[in-house]
This record gives C-alpha cells, sequence and structure tokens, in this order.
C-alpha cells in the first residue's frame, strides 16, 4: 500500500517526523509530498524544504519525498496511492482535515483519507510555532530534528 503524507514541512518539525515514522510502518511506500502552492508564502523554497526534510531521513527505502502542486486528488492518481495520511493535534485541526477529506473524496472516490493522532509531546508543535521562536532567537532545539536544527536557525535569525 502506498500512503501519501501532504504538507507544508515549512520547515519540518518533530511532530511531523514522528508522523512519517509512525506512518512509514505501517505501508509499504510513504511519499512525503511537499506542497508547492503559488498564492502561498513560504519561509524555505520548495527545494530548501525538500533538502531539510532527506537530510532528517536520510537513506530509507520506503519513504520517497517529493514536490507537489495542484490537486492532491491527482497527484494520488498519478502515483497510485490508495490513501492520504494527515496528523491530528487537537480539535482544532479537525474541521479543516474534515472539509479537506470530504473534497478529496468528492473529486476521486477510490481516495481515502486517514488519521494518525499526534504523539502527546508533539501536540503543542507546528511550523509556524517554530518560526516564530527561532525569528525572535529562542531556542528550538527539541523542535526540529537535530541535524538541521542549526540551519533553520541561521535562516530565521532576526527576520
Ligand atoms: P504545520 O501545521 O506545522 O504548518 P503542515 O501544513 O506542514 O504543518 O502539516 C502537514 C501535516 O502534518 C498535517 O496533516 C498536519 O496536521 C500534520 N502535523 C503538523 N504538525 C504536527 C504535529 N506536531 N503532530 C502531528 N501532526 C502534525
Amino acid at each position: 500500500m502506498v500512503l501519501i503524507y501532504p504538507g507544508s514541512f515549512d520547515p519540518i518539525t518533530n511532530g511531523h517526523l514522528d508522523i512519517i515514522e509512525r506512518a512509514s510502518a505501517i505501508c509499504d511506500k510513504l511519499i512525503v509530498a511537499v506542497g508547492n502552492n503559488e498564492r502561498k508564502k513560504y519561509e524555505f523554497s520548495t527545494s530548501e524544504r525538500i533538502k531539510l526534510i532527506r537530510l532528517t531521513l536520510g537513506d530509507r527505502d520506503n519513504i520517497e519525498v517529493t514536490e507537489f502542486s495542484g490537486l492532491l486528488a491527482d497527484f494520488a492518481r498519478k502515483t497510485g496511492a490508495k490513501a492520504v495520511i494527515k496528523g491530528l493535534r487537537a480539535v482544532s485541526d479537525f474541521e479543516y482535515e474534515f472539509q479537506m477529506a470530504l473534497l478529496n473524496k468528492s473529486l476521486e472516490p477510490s481516495l481515502e483519507t486517514l488519521f494518525m493522532m499526534t504523539s502527546v509531546n508533539y501536540s503543542y508543535l507546528s511550523s509556524s510555532a517554530v518560526k516564530e521562536i527561532a525569528r525572535n532567537g529562542g531556542n528550538i532545539e527539541g523542535l526540529v530534528p537535530d541535524c538541521i536544527k542549526d540551519i533553520v536557525a541561521a535562516k530565521l535569525a532576526h527576520r
């Protein structure tokens, strides 16, 4: 079974990594789909966001990291994925994710959306929180993977 894990990953956090580790353990192949939406403003370019994920994961047989734009339903069709996996942190994530899941289902009825609960340690963690802390010179240790923490902090310092 091929699963897609879509997101902005601007940048990848330990919360994302937790979902990647747990999701890749229950499928044959996990596609980490890094969104590139022209109307969205990212702090890190698409290639930077992909690079940070690849640095974090190293070589993994069953994980592919790739850019995606356009409709998730079309991307799923192209890649042969049967389902999309999303992380849920809190009730506040639910409403948006519920709407997206139903829209994707109406566009591609064979595509399922699965939800994985965050690990309790990461329930408060988001990319925007990481960016806010780093911009203000705070310590992001423990929030993003160790091997990318200096790159993220250097890029965001005083922005
Ligand atoms: P963010 O909300 O941090 O900007 P993304 O838009 O990149 O993250 O989210 C991609 C996916 O990862 C979404 O399904 C989101 O709910 C999930 N996710 C993000 N942070 C966490 C976390 N701390 N724990 C579990 N899932 C998460």
